[in-house]
């Protein structure tokens, strides 16, 4: 597990991005350095209840939550935290989570 959620940041204008992109939508620059956003507030909550092809599937909560840094990322959530609160990111092999600030 890793702490925060790594963010690709326009060396020319220091906006923010998630997923990477190739050229910056404010400034059209191409080069970028990587970031970390730690803390984001939740937007909505969806749950999974079923994935096609997947036996012993769990319910899965996913969220779309606004990061401190101001971008729009899914996340999946690891507790009950709605719409409002504000959740640590994490990452588990390269997939973003969030959970409540202990
Ligand atoms: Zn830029």
């Amino acid at each position: 597990m890793t702490a925060g959620v790594t963010i690709w940041r326009c060396v020319n204008c220091r906006t923010g991005f998630f997923p990477e992109r190739l050229l910056c939508a404010r400034c059209h620059g191409d080069k970028f350095e990587t970031d970390t956003v730690a803390e984001a507030t939740v937007e909505e909550v969806s749950v999974i209840h079923h994935m096609i092809g997947q036996e012993n599937w769990q319910p899965r909560r996913i969220a779309s939550v606004r990061t401190s840094d101001g971008q729009r990322i899914t996340v999946g959530l690891r507790d009950a935290s709605g719409p409002g609160a504000t959740v640590e990111l994490f990452q588990e092999e390269q997939a973003p989570f969030g959970r409540a600030k202990p």
